[in-house]
């Protein structure tokens, strides 16, 4: 398997800066296969050698896969000079790996975010040619209720604001209820695309207004309504297999 320097896989699993654990492994806090080592450079092989920091064993991960339900209100980007970012959800641990969203949720939007720091499997998921499905629960406002002439438009593809015709979506009605002058409809959408403000732009062109937007899925992976909204987890082995 991959070599790398002792320092720099503690360091990766967040165990300090390279001179931290350096001047650590001096006091002799660092073990492998059970002897302390002095040599902060020692060259290891995470997949044969037993690394333990002050007695504990360190256990090594290069990858990570995590499942969010983002919050609304914080946005789907590493950094940003205002607002909070799904980034800073993350604890320190998860965030040293440098997992960044797999595509992006708009500020409102809660939801199912997928973040890794697997490049390739994240560029899978977001090729616009592999259609990846991604479906959403909305409430949607308008003078008239969410319409079969709405569904159908939407199956065979609803110009935008810019011209671009969408790729066919499913449209399901799931409650309607009038509410003074004003429909509040509850429906799910599934898109197979990820426009900016898609699915609000959508419904802009038939003359009504996403108020909340939630996502459910992308592609075989469900979010698990188990996670507290803000929260994360990391990805089972059959998700990640799911995704591959
Ligand atoms: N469509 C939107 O309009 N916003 C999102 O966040 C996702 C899909």
């Amino acid at each position: 398997g991959a070599r790398l320097r002792l320092d720099k896989l503690l360091s990766n699993m967040g165990y300090g800066t390279r001179s931290e654990i350096k001047r650590a492994v001096k006091q002799g806090l660092v073990t492998v296969d059970g002897k302390i080592v002095k040599d902060s450079g020692m060259q290891i092989q995470p997949n044969e050698q037993q690394v333990a920091y002050a007695g504990e064993t360190v256990v090594y991960r290069d990858v990570i896969y995590i499942m969010m339900h983002k919050p609304p209100g914080v946005v789907s980007a590493t950094e940003d000079t205002r607002d909070e970012t799904v980034i800073d959800l993350l604890e320190p641990d998860d965030r040293v790996l440098a997992p960044f969203p797999v595509g992006r949720l708009d500020k409102d939007t809660e939801g199912l975010l997928v973040l890794t720091n697997d490049g390739q499997l994240a560029h899978d998921l977001l090729s616009p040619k592999k259609h990846v499905p991604k479906t959403y629960i909305a409430k949607i406002h308008g003078s008239q209720p969410v319409s079969l002439n709405d569904k159908k438009l939407f199956e065979e593809g609803v110009e935008l604001d810019d011209g671009y015709v969408t790729l066919p979506a499913q449209l399901v009605v799931d409650s309607a209820e009038l509410h003074g002058e004003m429909y509040e409809c509850w429906i799910t959408i599934t898109i197979h695309e990820g426009k900016f403000h898609q699915i609000k732009r959508m419904f802009q062109a038939v003359g009504k207004q996403v108020v909340y937007l939630k996502r459910v899925s992308m592609g075989p992976l469900v979010l698990d309504e188990t996670l507290p909204i803000g929260t994360y987890r990391e990805l089972t082995e059959e998700e990640v297999e799911l995704l591959r």
